[in-house]
């Protein structure tokens, strides 16, 4: 049986986390690699070591030298040594660290640097070997992950050794430079060590015992989600449910290594566990969890005898190409087509031009844009099994008094997404969750 276990931020903020972590590896001999995430934060206000890597990198950029965010840097990692009581010469890594950063000049490089630091600490620790993540994971020419060559570089490197600890965050890409994941790509790596060993299990290890069925800061206390599909974490997480990166999927899913999200600081919860769709237990419940964003942008429109025009969506598509801008959804009806757009990716006058564009490209009877949006996601395989899912949401927004102003069901009958305005964000989601959640 082999487990990778993940470590994020808060459980290696300081030595004393350190020594939790090490008592959470030493109680199952199976949990033989750790993945790490750099040092976060130790209490609220205070600075993840990554934030104050990117200033540091900043601070490179405009004067050639790292400046004070690197000192705060410097003493997280010092006092973490210092607490563990560890014999290794952390001034001498850390003075080589700030030659690194300065020579090579790249912002990602200075952002891993929190995941090394982290890294080599926890390996004195646990007196296991560290493997620097610039060897191993690999990123091709067009910037994706080159999936095949990493697990076969991590597999060979691993062969023959018990345990060892792997940086989390990053790798090298094409040309030979340090890469990072965006940000949370901790979570990536551990997906990537887990494939490439062949894991059993990827343990998952933060701070909250495992996703819950929605957002505690709009429901006081919500309940907890026992399991998961591979497919409703997608849906979830991409729509803000913030516990896992929204693509540590990948790696595990492609070898059907189940996820257990566990939390560092409670281990004896059970969390979460994520399966493959096959494995998965219903539990007999016909919503699994409830997420959503604020913030989009709904472009409508309208033209009579739209459903008989060919290209019609390949035209309107083709500007926001043009403009590289990426769509969520596409709900459309027969003379109707609207497009649901984050509005981070409109602004800075995109939007306009893209109004003008579509405007020009198929000359629609009506286009209007609606900004403001919010959109609640609603996540569960139980529902193509149960009738009446549909109406007993449409029902409980209703009750709350509000306007429903999209609907789509993704073709996966796996999720109906509601956007409303962004006012009424917080009402539906409570209204929504009161609905399938409050006698459960
Ligand atoms: N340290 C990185 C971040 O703050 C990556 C991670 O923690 O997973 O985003």
């Amino acid at each position: 049986m082999i487990k990778v276990c993940k470590f994020g931020g808060t459980s290696m903020a300081d030595g004393t986390n350190y020594l939790r972590v090490r008592e959470i590896v030493a109680a199952d001999p199976s949990r033989r690699y750790v993945v790490v995430s750099a040092p976060g934060k130790r209490y609220s206000g205070d600075r993840k070591v990554t934030d104050l890597l990117y200033e540091t990198a900043r601070d490179v950029k405009e004067g050639g030298h790292v400046r004070d965010a690197y000192e705060k840097v410097a003493e997280r990692f010092r006092s973490i040594v210092h607490e563990l009581g560890l014999a290794m010469d952390i001034e001498g890594v850390l003075a080589e660290t700030a030659d690194a950063i300065e020579h090579e000049g790249s912002e990602d490089f200075a952002a891993s640097r929190g995941e090394y630091l982290a890294g080599l600490v926890m390996a004195e620790l646990l007196h296991v070997p560290f493997l620097d993540a610039r060897l191993y994971i690999k990123f091709s020419a067009d910037g994706r992950l080159d999936g095949a060559r990493s697990y076969a570089l991590l597999r060979e490197a691993l062969k023959g050794k018990p345990c060892a600890v792997v940086a989390g965050f990053y790798g090298e890409d094409a040309e030979g430079r340090v890469k990072t994941f965006s940000r949370g790509g901790s979570d990536v790596t551990g997906a990537i060590v887990a494939r490439a060993v062949g894991a059993d299990l990827y343990e998952n290890w933060t701070d909250v015992s495992g996703f819950l069925a929605c957002d505690p800061r709009i429901v006081a206390s919500p309940a907890g989600i026992p399991s998961l599909s591979y497919k409703e974490l997608r849906e979830l997480s991409y729509m803000g449910a913030n516990v896992l990166h929204s693509e540590a999927i990948f790696p595990v899913r492609e070898a059907d290594i189940p996820i257990r999200i566990k939390n560092t600081f409670r281990p004896e919860d059970e969390g979460t566990l994520i399966v493959p769709t096959s494995k998965y237990d219903f539990l007999n419940r016909p919503v699994t969890g409830i997420a959503g964003k604020k913030d989009f942008t709904v472009i409508f429109l309208e033209k009579s005898l739209m459903n008989a025009e060919i290209g019609f969506a390949y035209r309107v598509l083709e500007v926001l190409l043009r403009h590289r801008v990426s769509f969520e959804h596409i709900p459309s009806g027969i003379d109707t087509m609207s497009f649901v757009v984050d509005s981070a990716e409109l602004t800075g006058g995109i939007l306009e031009q893209v109004e003008r564009e579509i405007d020009e490209a198929v000359h629609p009877d009506r286009l209007s844009v609606i900004t403001g949006i919010a959109l609640i996601a609603v996540v569960g395989h139980g529902m193509s099994r149960k009738i009446g899912i549909a109406a007993r949401l449409f029902d409980a927004i209703a009750r709350a008094g509000v306007n429903v102003r999209m609907i789509d069901q993704g073709s996966s009958e796996l999720n109906i997404i509601v956007g409303v305005e962004n006012a009424q964000y917080e009402r539906t989601v409570r209204a929504v969750y009161e609905e399938f959640f409050k006698d459960r």
